[in-house]
């Protein structure tokens, strides 16, 4: 970090500079207020603005980075790419020093074009393509996850100097919101044979990696997986490999309480388990925990039907765009309306529809709501993570043109 404090420091970041940075006072409202007051002043001082969009306020990505370094001081988060790739996220993340996980060409393309250092990437992507091993083998990324003997040969072929972190399968029974392990991760008697077939071809293994689900409940989940991580190094130590030098504890992490319960779940496990191992670089890879509350989405009214007690809206973003995180991500939507209550208004069952001609695009229903009128805004909290990302052009409603104002609060 240069000079200053880190918000000045985020204010200079690659991707942040060039971007108009709206200022906003957290003052003595509650921070939801805060975020609403900004919202109508967008409203009523552009009238141009008259489809959905974001506010994406940096304070929130400061101060959590704080949070992450003041609970996990010994563990350098490499944040995941995939979560949230908004370039002026990105940027701030650079200039707070975090590193990156990224698991494609295209995740690489855009932190390298940050200006982040090749060694500051994991292309934490167990299965890949030959292609794209290629890139990563072009600029240097030399570190990357397998869990299958074929990913050994690849990287043989593609990246014989890649280092190689073996990814464990998580613990069950996380009481995750979504579950990683069906898909990726060695099963505890794969592992012994995964760490002979790097060592047959020659391939370094640096460590270990894990991920316990993202938005983990069960805390616990973490002291087992670390245990287990441990248990990886003592086998690949018993074959004589060269000592193992990293452990990527993942991500999963949720801001909040449950973090620093965490945090202290993680410390205790790493002081019991790898505590004989200072010389190990602990690191993991947070989406969520960096994205989710420091994005605020504001949708329009874009129709209305009214049928007796019942009204049904629909609005411009919806389960093919950036609401998409309703089905991929079970996010709970609670929308409020923009405009501010009046005690003891009236409220209707309501149901809310996305855009597209799709019946499978509802965003709520059965909520209860006041009367609204086409051209009022609905507002979604927490929307910074597996939304924009992952949305569609389905219909010609390109989830791209939903604008992001980048805004801090202080
Ligand atoms: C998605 C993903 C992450 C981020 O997970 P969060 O739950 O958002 O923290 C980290 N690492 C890997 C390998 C992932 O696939």
């Amino acid at each position: 970090m240069v000079g200053g404090s880190p918000m000045q420091a985020v204010l200079m970041a690659p991707g942040v500079k060039d971007r108009k940075v709206l200022a906003f006072k957290r003052d003595a409202l509650k921070e939801k207020d805060a975020v609403t007051s900004l919202i109508r002043s967008i409203v009523t001082s552009s009238p141009d603005q008259r489809s959905a969009f974001y506010v994406f306020d940096l304070a929130k990505v400061v101060d959590l980075f704080r949070t992450w370094r003041r609970a996990l001081p010994d563990v350098r988060p490499c944040y995941a790419v995939k979560c949230n790739p908004d370039p002026a996220l990105l940027g701030a993340l650079v200039a707070l020093g975090a590193g990156f996980d990224c698991a494609s060409r295209a995740e690489i393309e855009a932190v390298l074009a940050l200006g982040v250092q090749p060694r500051d990437i994991v292309y934490a992507n167990p299965c890949k393509a030959e292609a794209h091993i290629e890139y990563a083998s072009e600029v240097g990324v030399n570190l990357t996850t397998y869990d299958s003997e074929e990913e050994v040969a690849k990287v043989k072929r593609c990246h014989p100097k890649c280092e190689l972190l073996l990814r464990l399968k998580g613990p069950e029974g996380g009481e995750v919101r979504v579950d990683l392990g069906t898909k990726y991760g060695a099963l505890p008697e794969e592992v012994a044979p995964l760490l002979r077939a790097a060592q047959r071809e020659g391939i370094n293994v640096a460590g270990v990696s894990f991920h316990v689900g993202s938005g983990a409940c069960r805390l616990d989940v973490y002291r087992e997986a670390i245990e287990a991580a441990r248990a990886a190094f003592d086998a690949a130590a018993a074959l004589g490999m060269p000592p193992m030098r990293v452990l990527d504890i993942g991500g999963g992490f949720v801001a909040g309480a449950t973090f620093d319960e965490a945090a202290t779940v993680i410390n205790g496990a790493l002081a019991e388990h790898f505590g004989d191992l200072p010389c190990v670089e602990v690191i993991g890879e947070p989406g969520r925990y960096f994205a989710e509350s420091a994005f605020t989405l504001a949708a329009r009214v874009i129709g209305k039907r009214t049928r007796g007690e019942v009204r049904e809206y629909w609005i411009d973003d919806g389960l093919y765009g950036s609401l998409n995180c309703i089905m991929m991500d079970h996010y709970v939507p609670h929308p409020r309306p923009l405009a501010s209550p009046r005690p003891g208004e009236k409220t209707y069952t309501s149901t809310v529809f996305g855009p597209t001609c799709d019946s499978l695009d509802v965003v709520v229903t059965g909520y209860h709501l006041p009367e609204m009128s086409v051209g009022d805004w609905l507002v979604f909290d927490d929307m910074g993570a597996y939304t924009t990302g992952a949305g569609s052009n389905f219909n010609g409603f390109a989830t791209s043109d939903i604008k992001i104002y980048v805004a801090y609060s202080s």
